[in-house]
């Protein structure tokens, strides 16, 4: 392994492959170092159901089509992966995977970073975290410490057969928890969940899949949560082809739906009276897409199969109108206990001042505030789409950019303490040739 390079970017996810991409465009010498394998948590980190949540003409980069999926198809999570290594093939991404960086610190008195891996240390000048947001999965403090109960992240969970006979509790009911909640439901499980804030876009409308609405109508790039948002999950399939998640047609289904769970003392699980206030959230929250999209529609004069019965709400189930205030565990089945709580990040081996007072990564669009690392792949790094597929790509272009600028000013460096008035050599060799230049 080189024992210097330009860049390091760190994981080769989607994010460390689309950063490569970018760096390989502006010249920039790179290395992609990977712990386990290209793409590693699509296959050994999702359950075996999953697919991807949106239509493989979306949840992709622009360099390459899914080959064997139509466009709107939804992509298999093992391809998914398979997908990216191909990727990284066809652009060349010099990635070394089964290599663990241990340690990245600012040298002393010389620009750049020592960094420590499985396999020796590296000289960079620059430093690219790509470690992924959904990395360590979160088992919240009410985690009950009750040996009666099986309990698993959404991360360890693979399909019902794993799990012991009886009950489930699902706490969450974001994009995993609902599916979760869903196949065990399907496979014959009792299933409570747990159902806090959330968005839930219809699957499709008018003939058109929400990402496509989200994108034309400069959603996915919005820079700004909305206040009050941080805490809003977002609900959506593409399993089974796809269909749009409405939590009282799962409870018709079977499902118990409960409100946010707040403690677990004595093995009774004790719910917030937030049930059917969340569930409204997120109709008024599904039916403003619907008008936004129907304003778009007429503003542009499309063309596109009107869809009344959209908006058609289904009627309250019992276990809406007369919400569980709480839940003996072992009197209702339950065996399992599946956390959908999210997950954190982990950068302990980032020595470097680029972290708030929180420990979270202070950053502008993934530029960090230590000179020369950067972040990528974090939710709303830039905007909406950022941690996701066909986001991460367009921020990875941004952080490239940014790359290539330094580059550029730090080739204008003649030395210490002279800077020249006159054209100097680089001046004079970027009127021709307009690759960056090391300082030497
Ligand atoms: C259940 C689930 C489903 C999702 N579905 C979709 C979807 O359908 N569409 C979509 O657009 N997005 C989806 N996402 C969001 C996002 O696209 C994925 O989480 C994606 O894996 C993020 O890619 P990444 O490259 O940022 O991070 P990761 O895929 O997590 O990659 C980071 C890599 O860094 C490596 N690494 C970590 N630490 C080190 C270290 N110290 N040294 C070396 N290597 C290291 C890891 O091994 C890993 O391979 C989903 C997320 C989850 C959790």
């Amino acid at each position: 392994m080189s024992t210097s390079t330009d860049t390091l970017v760190v994981g080769a996810g989607q994010a460390g492959i689309a950063m490569s991409e970018h760096l390989s465009r502006h010249g920039v010498p790179h290395l992609v170092l990977e712990r386990d394998r290209i793409a590693e948590r699509w296959r050994t980190a999702r359950w075996d159901s999953l697919v991807a949540n949106g239509p493989a003409w979306h949840d992709r980069f622009p360099g390459l089509t899914f080959p064997a999926i139509s466009p709107d198809g939804f992509v298999p999570k093992e391809e998914v992966a398979d997908y990216f290594e191909a990727y990284a093939r066809k652009f060349d991404v010099p990635v070394r995977t089964g290599v663990e960086v241990t340690r990245v610190t600012p040298n002393q008195g010389r620009p750049g970073f020592t960094v420590e891996t499985s396999q020796g240390t590296i000289d960079a000048q620059r430093v690219v975290a790509a470690t992924g947001a959904f990395q360590t999965p979160v088992i919240p403090a009410i985690a009950p410490q009750d040996e009666r109960f099986t309990q698993l992240h959404t991360a360890d969970y693979r399909n019902p057969e794993q799990l012991p006979e009886g009950a489930v509790l699902v706490v969450g009911a974001g994009s995993s928890g609902t599916q979760v909640a869903a196949e065990l439901n399907r496979a014959g499980r009792q299933v409570y969940l747990s159902v806090g804030p959330h968005n839930r876009p219809p699957r499709a409308y008018r003939g058109r899949d929400f990402c496509w609405w989200l994108g034309v109508l400069g959603e996915w790039d919005n820079e700004v949560r909305r206040p009050g948002s941080e805490h809003v999950t977002i609900a959506v399939t593409g399993a089974r082809g796809g269909y749009t998640i409405d939590f009282r047609e799962l409870a018709h289904a079977g499902v118990t739906l409960v409100g946010r769970t707040e403690s677990f003392v004595d093995g009774v699980a004790r719910f917030a009276s937030d049930l059917r206030a969340n569930l409204d959230a997120g109709d008024a929250n599904y039916l403003a897409l619907l008008d936004d999209a129907d304003a778009y529609a007429e503003r542009n004069g499309l063309d596109l199969p009107p869809e009344p019965e959209a908006r058609v709400i289904p009627p309250d189930p019992d276990c809406v109108s007369n919400p569980l205030a709480e839940l003996d565990l072992a009197k209702a089945g339950i065996t399992t206990i599946i956390w959908a709580a999210g997950f954190s990040q982990d950068y302990r081996w980032l020595e470097v001042d680029a972290f708030d007072a929180d420990g979270k990564p202070s950053h502008q669009r993934g530029v960090s505030s230590e000179p020369g690392v950067y972040f990528l792949g974090l939710p709303w790094l830039s905007r909406r789409g950022s941690s996701f597929i066909w986001g991460v790509w367009h921020d990875a272009k941004l952080i490239a950019d940014h790359i290539a600028k330094m580059r550029d000013y730090l080739a204008r460096y003649d030395s210490p303490g002279s800077v020249s008035a006159t054209p100097s050599a680089s001046d004079a060799a970027s009127s021709t040739d307009s690759r960056p230049r090391r300082v030497s």
